[in-house]
């Protein structure tokens, strides 16, 4: 049957790239179908229950700053929140939250059911219309066709999945879910070039069989971190704390013996796995002569027993498992709840889609999440807003949008897989940007929320608050500049003590700031009074401590964007470039990238190569 209505986006997978992508969709005004094998499994943790960390946390606060649902779920589902790196500087710190599965998933199901324009249909997509070079629609298992000109795909570990458990192995999307086989066939034959990934989970504990007394107890920080700019203290559910203990010889031992019985290692699975994220037997064959790895002993909820052992994540035989867990100071009597497992599912090459994830070969098809070859409920969720936003846009014939690299976390991200694929599950580092200091988790809000505003993503109430708190940075940065301390003065002296350089000059506030012995709140109240919203104090600080750096990274950012100005037709003939190597010939040609800046960052790119692509580009013009 051919559902009546005809939708402006239909987004399939109704997971983290699923659900924000749906959002985004919908929050611009177009008609949106989520259409996912359960709507009970909305917003669904497949792995560890946690959300944000180092530079995923970036990427939580740019999916907030664009009115996304993660960051807000996270505040009404974390259970434990910390700020990693505190002490180092604010380029690098992060928030993670541990984070409560139902409290999370309930969360993201209330604003999935709330938000207009988005309807929920429950069934598996088995095929795609597609029409010429054009997608059209989407066929359900019971054979309801979806009509739709854009469609956003994020079906994450499902396709073609299969799980592995020792030499033992069966088709699923992930643990008690199926696999999406029908779907799976059909899209192997597009003409998109596909590959095997994989990625593992370990078993769960039953927290009553745990002896948290040997552990070291983690509590989560003071004050309390909150994830979302709309969020507080206040949509915090209770606060408990998580344990660490460690694995040691004897429980490698074990591990070790079962490596004849490990599918990664008797050669049954194919994918790759993460890299960062490796499997304890990996990191026992790998870092053989560690002799102990750390586990973050992790609760999954509030109203559960279920543990989650951070760090143990292993597709060796049951029987292994348990004999390594047990051996495990706190987990001599452990229970477990669920065993752990590898999933191998197929992935795309990122290298068929276009910045905006429309796939470059069928018009109006998106990919989001884990199907680009990520790993991560993060770097999922990113995505699927910016596929989402740009499937609504696409319907509403706008100019679609994505970051740059200079703009967000998310700008990076697309633009690695773009530009250089994939061959193992990617994960966000900030290592991975080179904007570091201006892509702070702290101000994901100054650099997206005009764009979000823009692009139809933010609401009033939200728009609203950002003005006043861009407006009380810049007023609380007026004053510094305009208020003066002299030599001499009480305020002088109430500072001298803490300098090495005596005041002997008249200084502003912002000069004050500045020196490395001071801070905004030395400083702040010495003459009027200071900001009391403590994020405002801390854009203050950051901004005025970091001006020389950041100045200095906005030049690099103006060169390199004369490049990124500079555009290279899609059908650039890169074999007419006389002295261009047959290997970079080749990577370009696989690439297409968009502008000479995309180009130069393809691997293995000269600075030789890209004059001869400016000569060659001149030339023609
Ligand atoms: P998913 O969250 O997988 O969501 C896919 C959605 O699509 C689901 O709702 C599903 O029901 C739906 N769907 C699938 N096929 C169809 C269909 N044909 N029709 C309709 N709906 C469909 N990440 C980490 O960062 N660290 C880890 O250690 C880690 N370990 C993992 C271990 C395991 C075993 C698994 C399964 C995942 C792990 N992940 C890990 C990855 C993390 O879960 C994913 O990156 C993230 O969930 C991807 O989000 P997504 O939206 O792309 O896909």
């Amino acid at each position: 049957m051919d559902y009546p209505d005809h939708f402006d986006v239909i987004v399939i997978g109704g997971g983290h790239a699923g659900t924000e992508a749906a959002l985004a969709a919908a929050r611009t005004g177009v008609k949106t179908l989520l259409l996912t094998h359960n709507i009970e499994t909305l917003g669904q943790m497949s792995c560890n229950p946690a959300i944000g960390g180092i530079g995923k946390s970036h990427l939580v606060k740019e999916i907030d700053a664009l009115g996304g649902a993660m960051a807000i779920a996270t505040d009404k589902g974390g259970i434990q929140f910390r700020t990693l790196n505190s002490r180092k500087g604010p380029a690098v710190r992060a928030t993670r939250a541990q984070a409560d599965r139902i409290l999370y998933k309930a969360a993201i199901r209330e604003i999935l059911e709330n938000q207009p324009n988005l309807q929920l249909f429950q069934q598996a997509a088995d095929d795609l219309i597609v029409e010429g070079e054009s997608v059209k629609g989407v066929v359900t298992q019971a054979g309801l066709r979806f009509f739709a000109n854009n469609i956003v795909l994020t079906v994450g570990t499902f396709l073609g999945g299969k799980i592995h458990i020792g030499l033992d192995n069966y088709s699923g999307g992930r643990a008690g879910d199926p696999p999406s086989i029908a779907l799976a066939d059909r899209l192997r034959e597009l003409p998109l070039r596909v590959d095997r990934l994989k990625t593992g989970t370990p078993p769960r504990i039953d927290a009553r069989s745990v002896d948290f007394s040997v552990m070291q107890e983690q509590p989560g920080d003071t004050p309390t971190p909150v994830m979302s700019f709309m969020g507080s203290l206040a949509d915090h559910p209770r606060q408990i704390s998580c344990y660490i203990t460690h694995t040691n010889e004897r429980t490698h031992d074990i591990l070790r013996s079962g490596l004849d019985r490990s599918p990664m290692y008797t050669g049954v699975i194919d994918g790759v796995g993460p890299r960062y994220c490796p499997s304890v037997e990996d990191k026992i064959v790998r870092f053989a002569d560690k002799t102990s790895h750390q586990v973050f002993v992790e609760p999954e909820g509030l109203t559960t027993h279920e543990l989650y052992p951070n760090g143990i994540s292993t597709s060796l035989p049951f029987d292994i498992q348990l004999a390594a867990v047990r051996s495990i100071k706190g987990f001599e009597n452990a229970f477990i709840t669920r065993p752990g497992y590898a999933i191998e599912y197929d992935y795309f090459n990122p290298q068929d889609l276009k910045h905006t994830l429309e796939t470059k070969l069928i018009n109006g098809l998106y990919f989001a999440g884990q199907i680009n070859g990520t790993t991560g409920y993060e770097e999922a969720g990113a995505q699927g807003l910016l596929a989402g936003v740009n499937a609504a846009l696409r319907a509403q014939e706008k100019e679609q949008w994505y970051p740059r690299r200079d703009e967000a976390y998310l700008g990076v991200l697309v633009d690695d897989l773009i530009t250089m694929g994939t061959s193992e599950p990617y994960r966000m580092f900030t290592s991975r940007a080179e904007y570091r200091l201006i892509l702070r988790e702290d101000n994901a809000d100054l650099r997206l929320t005009e764009k979000g505003r823009e692009l139809g993503l933010v609401s009033d109430e939200r728009w609203q608050r950002f003005c006043d708190k861009r407006e009380a940075i810049e007023l609380e940065n007026q004053r510094l500049k305009e208020t003066w301390i002299q030599p001499g003065s009480a305020e002088a002296e109430l500072l001298n003590g803490q300098l090495q350089q005596p005041i002997s000059r008249e200084y502003n506030l912002q000069d004050l700031v500045k020196r490395p012995e001071l801070n905004y709140a030395a400083v702040a109240g010495l003459k009027g009074e200071p900001v009391s919203d403590p994020q405002v104090a801390e854009q203050v600080e950051i901004q005025i401590k970091y001006a020389g750096y950041i100045d200095r990274q906005k030049e690099d950012i103006d060169k390199v964007r004369r490049q990124e100005d500079t555009l290279l037709p899609v059908d650039f003939d890169y074999a007419s470039v006389g002295g261009l190597s047959n290997e970079l010939t080749a990577k370009l040609e696989q690439v297409r990238p968009e502008s000479i800046a995309q180009a130069a960052r393809i691997q293995g790119m000269t600075p030789a190569a890209i004059s001869l692509l400016l000569i060659h580009l001149k030339k023609k013009q």
